[in-house]
């Protein structure tokens, strides 16, 4: 193990979130050593309550003494330093750091706290901290923040400052110049950040938290930021769950983040407490899943609680307390990995930002529904009711983005999934038909392509030729239960409900229509309606293969979980991708074959997430006798490294099949080589 380096290991950070009067080194031995962390990031040290930052001459000298504790417990130490507010006392001495609205407001976070700006002269205290830190051993440094409110920052430096770049005032900023302003004013204090440490200790490794999956409404942008950080970390595991909140919210945003670091190591964040209650932890078996759902993906763990060390005296504790034992112990194999599926789920920045998605709810965001004047889709919900699908088809998939198109990664994949993927630039599109024509295949949905990367809609969609499309009105069903669609299938369900909308869509150039719509009918209780309209087109190009829904039916899967949606899809995946793997297990298992890369085993990771109804997830049900087999690789031995238990294994075709007579909670099954 000694050729890995500490951050290539899996790591296991600590994070006590705030401070009330605990002693520092009484939380390091009883909590971080006891429950088997092997690093922490630390705020406890240097927090006023929930709020720690650093200054040399306030910290320095406790942070030296810490430092040199944590060594001799082995312990890998990452400074926590909230560079986003402070308390009113600090700003009584510095009341020009304040972020402004618009009209001048200061801006509240929290309920209690100013958040501060970073284009104004904290920044030059902040750098002189910042030097001075770096004198000290430390491994690492996260930053939390920097940010903007969507309504800031309007002070008189920002003023100043764009004023400079764009020749005009802040006031008349369109909205792709104010967000790009806040994205470049964020990267750029990263960027100084990452120099400096760069230029004195380069042993520290940097890394904030990353967005994702949303438009860059924070002002933080993960593609802008890539170049200056060593790790990538995103809130993966802070779970505000109620009805309409699952836990598939982890699994989306490990998948995303993994993409995003192409080789970084990346960070799945857990709050131990059940957003928004700080001070009330998960159930144990919740955290079980939390922890397995981001060890599926490959993630580095960070787990947080927001309040006292004694709320680890808790099965939320105990479970943490035996993951990280589990993690420790079985490092050697856990180590090193990637996932080789051969499906994208395709995210697009420009969509985000420019068209209209879902933010959720977050510390920094309302959830809400960014854009949308005249536009029906919306990308976020529909990319989160594909990746349902597919984690219930047990298809193996990625999340990708408008980069692995530019960067030419998306020609290692057999399918591309593109969910209301709206804003699509000409580059965009000129390489998806060279991936298309060189045998790749495509399902796009509704708006794919119609705007360009700037949100300007065009007459014809940009990909419509590939597609094999010419586009009619848009249909809006204004309700649910008067739409319906056939599909032209030898199948016994062809009748599938319709509702969103859609546009009439018409094959052109050898393309077909495999479904047709029907127009809403004027209430539920009529006769069965008889005109319809071209729904879903299937088109050969070059050597590949685009099917066209026009339709809404990621985002109305998402809101109304019809089953056919996903028999529909299933039924196109195995027609087009590998999906490497075959299983008689039920959607509430959840799996994920990973690839250790120096060894050539596969680890295939089982979560169970099978429950009674939705939150609180308090028990396991346990699932028997599952069958999960792999497509393409031949393995001689099978072992259950979470259970300790030996598994059969048996040939079939060019793969093999592992038999699983019990799953508890969560099984890591490692399938090794037949020439190992
Ligand atoms: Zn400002």
């Amino acid at each position: 193990m000694d050729k890995w380096k500490w951050y290539e290991r899996p790591m296991l950070l600590s994070a006590v979130q705030c401070n009330y009067g605990e002693n520092s080194y009484d939380i390091m031995k009883n909590h971080v050593v006891a429950n088997g962390f092997n690093g922490e990031q630390l705020l406890h040290l240097n927090a006023t309550g929930h709020v720690s930052s650093y200054d040399e001459d306030r910290d320095g000298e406790k942070l030296g003494k810490y430092l040199e504790e944590a060594g001799r417990n082995g312990l890998r130490e990452i400074l926590y330093w909230n560079v986003h507010c402070v308390y009113g006392e600090t700003i009584l001495d510095n009341p020009g750091w304040k972020q402004k609205t618009r009209s001048g407001d200061d801006i509240i976070v929290y309920g209690n706290q100013y958040l501060i700006c970073i284009n104004t002269p904290w920044r030059e205290r902040y750098i002189e901290n910042l030097k001075r830190l770096c004198s000290h051993r430390l491994d690492g440094l996260f930053l939390d923040g920097p940010l903007f409110m969507q309504n800031g920052c309007y002070c008189d430096f920002c003023k100043a400052r764009f004023r400079e770049a764009y020749k005009k005032e802040l006031e008349e900023a369109t909205f792709g110049e104010f967000l790009e302003f806040r994205t470049d004013s964020v990267t750029s204090m990263i960027r100084q950040t990452y120099e400096i440490k760069q230029s004195l200790n380069p042993d520290i490794r940097l890394y904030i938290n990353n967005s994702a999956l949303r438009a860059d409404v924070t002002g933080s942008n993960t593609s802008k930021v890539y170049p200056y950080v060593d790790f990538l970390g995103t809130e993966g595991g802070f779970c505000w769950i109620n009805k309409s909140f699952d836990y598939t919210h982890t699994t989306t945003h490990a998948k995303y983040i993994e993409t995003k670091a192409n080789g970084k190591p990346y960070i799945i964040f857990i709050a131990g407490d059940a957003k928004p209650y700080s001070y009330c932890m998960h159930t144990g078996a919740e955290t079980e899943r939390l922890y397995a759902l981001s060890l599926a993906q490959g993630a580095n763990i960070w787990y947080g609680i927001h309040g006292p060390t004694k709320m680890m005296q808790s099965e939320a504790g105990r479970v943490v307390a035996k993951m990280n034992r589990f993690i420790k112990e079985n490092e050697i194999f856990l180590i090193n990995t990637r996932s080789h599926a051969k499906i994208a789920l395709m995210w697009s920045d420009a969509t985000a930002n420019f068209y209209a998605s879902s933010v959720m709810q977050s510390d920094f965001t309302q959830s809400q529904k960014i854009g949308g004047e005249g536009k029906y889709g919306n990308h976020h919900e529909a990319l989160a009711g594909f990746a349902d699908m597919l984690t219930r088809c047990h298809a193996q998939y990625d999340i990708a983005d408008q980069d692995c198109i530019y960067d030419r990664r998306i020609f290692d994949y057999d399918l591309l999934i593109f969910p209301t993927y709206a804003c699509m630039s000409q580059e965009e599109a000129k390489i998806i038909r060279e991936f298309v024509a060189g045998g790749g295949n495509i399902i796009a949905t509704y708006d794919t392509g119609m705007y360009d990367e700037t949100g300007r809609l065009r007459d014809i969609g940009v990909i419509d030729d590939i597609m094999g499309v010419r586009r009619g009105r848009i249909v809006r069903y204004e309700d649910v239960g008067v739409g319906y669609a056939k599909l032209h299938e030898n199948i016994e369900e062809n009748i599938v409900p319709m509702s969103g909308c859609a546009w009439e869509t018409e094959p052109v150039g050898g393309a077909i229509t495999t479904a047709s719509a029907f127009y809403p009918m004027p209430g539920r209780y009529v006769a069965f309606p008889t005109e319809e309209f071209g729904y879903i087109t299937d088109n050969r190009y070059g050597k590949g293969r685009c099917i066209f829904v026009s339709g809404t039916i990621g985002e109305v899967y998402n809101k109304w979980c019809g089953p056919d949606a996903r028999k529909w899809l299933h039924r196109r995946i195995l027609e087009t991708a590998d999906v490497l793997t075959e299983t008689n297990a039920p959607q509430g298992i959840e799996i994920s074959l990973r690839t250790q890369l120096h060894t050539g085993s596969r680890l295939i990771h089982v979560v169970n997430m099978t429950r009674g109804p939705g939150r609180p997830m308090e028990e396991t049900v346990q699932v028997r006798d599952v069958m999960v087999g792999l497509t393409d690789f031949r393995g001689t031995r099978a072992r259950g490294i979470y259970s300790g238990r030996e598994l059969t294994i048996e040939p079939q075709g060019t793969g093999c099949r592992i038999l699983l007579p019990v799953i508890d909670e969560y099984e890591v099954i490692l399938v090794e080589r037949e020439d190992v």
